[in-house]
C-alpha cells in the first residue's frame, strides 16, 4: 500500500519511535510544530476520521490512554498539551493515515481556525 505511515509502522520508513504496542504506534514529527511533537496512529490503516466506525473506533480510546501516558513520560502533562487530528482539505490533512498530534512543551497558540 502506497501510504506513508503504513511505510513507518511496518519499517519501511524510518522513524524516530517513541512507542508501539500491538494496535498503536507513535513517532516524533519530522518537522516538529512545538518542543515536543509526537504522532500517535493505529496501526491499522484507517484514512482520516471520516472512516471511524463502530468496528475499528476501540483504537481511539487507545490513542487517548497512550496520549496521557506519553504526555506524563515526556514531560508536558502539568504544563498542558493539545491532541489534534486534521480531517480533509479545509483542515489541512495531508498524510491520508489517521494520525493523532500530541503537542506541547510552549503556551501554544489559542486560534482554533
Ligand atoms: P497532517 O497535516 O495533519 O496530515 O499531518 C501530517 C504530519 O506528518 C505533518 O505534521 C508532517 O510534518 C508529518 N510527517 C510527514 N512525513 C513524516 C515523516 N516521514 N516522519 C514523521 N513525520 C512526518
Ligand atoms: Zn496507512
Amino acid at each position: 500500500m502506497e501510504c506513508l505511515f503504513c511505510k513507518i509502522i511496518n519499517g519501511e520508513i524510518p522513524s524516530k519511535k517513541v512507542y508501539e504496542d500491538e494496535t498503536v504506534y507513535a513517532f516524533y514529527d519530522i518537522n516538529p510544530m512545538a518542543p515536543v511533537h509526537v504522532l500517535i496512529v493505529p496501526k491499522q490503516h484507517i484514512a482520516s476520521v471520516n472512516d471511524v466506525t463502530a468496528e475499528n473506533s476501540a483504537v481511539i480510546s487507545h490513542i487517548y490512554e497512550v496520549a496521557a501516558q506519553l504526555a506524563k513520560e515526556l514531560g508536558i502533562a502539568e504544563s498542558g498539551y493539545r491532541v489534534v487530528t486534521n480531517c480533509g482539505k479545509d483542515a489541512g490533512q495531508t498524510v491520508f493515515h489517521l494520525h493523532f498530534h500530541l503537542l506541547g512543551g510552549q503556551p501554544l497558540k489559542l486560534e482554533m481556525c
